[in-house]
């Protein structure tokens, strides 16, 4: 079939030209056969690479037996992740849906099932949670919401990183509090050390549930399984998507009993949600998780900031990173957008985030090599950019 000139599309992405065809490991391959350098992960996700053996015989098999079944009937596969996810988070219950917005939907709803007439959630300026009407509202970014009014009520936003806020936001008709342990759309901002364990204590004191979005975080993108386990918590709830079954489509809420409790058959449900070639990904990705590639994750992320310090390249006001989720501040002289198109036109597909951030989510697999590759491309643009500045 031909492939007509315009997109049939609908226009929610400003998409690059490039077409990637194939991939493996931490490469990816366009349709002339040339080879990228994957520092995206598309966007958090394939942490452990493209064409990983393990995780493409997991699926295949799957394929092979059943891809589908509703979730009216017992699954083996998806009792063992939840347990896995149950053991690895500290949580009681999980429920399984397809995508991050649904998580933080089915998180939206079982706090308030929970708090039983208590509905307001404290959420954070900068704050990204999904498309979707709630998680968007949960969201607190004007430029998100332009266009989509009335939006959900019962969310009140506050500075991020600021426990005094929330300790001042919150009255009688609170349920919960909110939050990304680091906000990735945002430029991953990285709060206080200290913040989740005073949301933790907050949270304790007045009978709030803490709601944690692991949605970019988890799967060990920070060097822990979640984000949250760098401070010695446990939430309410937490969500998950993203890196979870490594690109397949899968979403989980965990939550404690007395949280799942409150949720009855009939109260929640999804019918792709928990599809059981995810859930066979899933289970593979979740054991591959060990403590030696989590502690190799705070290393690689640590070299990787540190190399780029090293080049002292004028235009970084700062390199912002937990393991090997970074990003790389620039001053206003830098446009990242156009960055992110040099760095795919010398071969290495990077991201964008928030204000003037290139966005760094490289696989989790990635090899010292390949960090060495990224900077010395990273140092040689703005060796080229500084010439061509100076010769115009
Ligand atoms: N929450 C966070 C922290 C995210 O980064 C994202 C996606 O970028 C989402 C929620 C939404 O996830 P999805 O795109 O799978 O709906």
């Amino acid at each position: 079939m031909e492939i007509a000139n315009k997109s049939y599309q609908v226009n929610t992405y400003k998409r690059f030209a490039v077409e990637f065809v194939k991939g493996d490991g931490v490469y990816l391959f366009d349709k002339k056969g040339e080879k990228y350098l994957d520092f995206l992960s598309g966007i958090a996700v394939t942490g452990f690479g493209h064409k990983n053996n393990k995780l493409v015989n997991a699926a295949v098999s799957q394929i092979d037996n059943l891809w589908h079944v509703s979730n009216l009937f017992t699954s083996t596969p998806q009792e063992k992740l939840a347990q896995k996810l149950c053991e690895r988070s500290g949580l009681d219950k999980v429920f399984f849906c397809n995508s991050g917005t649904e998580a933080n939907e089915a998180a939206i709803k079982f706090a308030r099932k929970f708090g039983n007439g208590k509905s307001t959630i404290i959420v954070a300026d900068g704050g990204f949670h999904g498309r979707t009407m709630g998680s968007l509202s949960a969201s607190a970014q004007n430029k998100l919401w332009e266009g989509f009014h009335p939006l959900t009520p019962g969310f009140k936003n506050v500075p991020y990183n600021n426990i005094e806020a929330i300790k001042n936001a919150f009255d009688d008709s609170t349920i919960a509090v909110m939050i990304e342990p680091i906000q990735g759309e945002s430029g991953i901002v990285i709060p206080s050390k200290s913040y989740l364990t005073d949301i933790r204590t907050l949270c304790d004191n007045n009978n709030l549930l803490m709601i944690v979005d692991e949605i970019q975080t988890g799967f060990g993108r920070t060097g822990e399984i979640f984000a949250y386990q760098h401070n010695d918590i446990i939430p309410d709830i937490v969500t998950l998507a993203k890196g979870i079954a490594n690109g397949l489509p899968l979403g989980a809420v965990l939550c404690s009993d007395k949280v799942a409790d409150a949720i009855t058959p009939g109260s929640h449900g999804s019918t792709f949600g928990g599809n059981p070639v995810s859930i066979a990904v899933a289970n593979k990705v979740i054991d591959l998780l060990t403590e030696d590639v989590l502690d190799n994750i705070n290393s690689l992320g640590l070299l990787v900031k540190k190399l780029i310090e090293k080049e002292n390249i004028e235009e970084i006001v700062e390199v912002r990173s937990k393991g090997l989720m970074i990003g790389i501040k620039f001053t206003s002289k830098v446009d990242v957008k156009t960055l992110a198109q040099k760095f795919l036109d010398e071969k290495i597909v990077v991201g964008t985030a928030g204000n003037n951030v290139l966005r760094l989510l490289p696989p989790l697999i990635i090899k010292n090599e390949n960090i060495q590759h990224f900077v010395y491309i990273l140092k040689d643009l703005f060796n080229k950019m500084y010439i061509s500045t100076k010769a115009s």
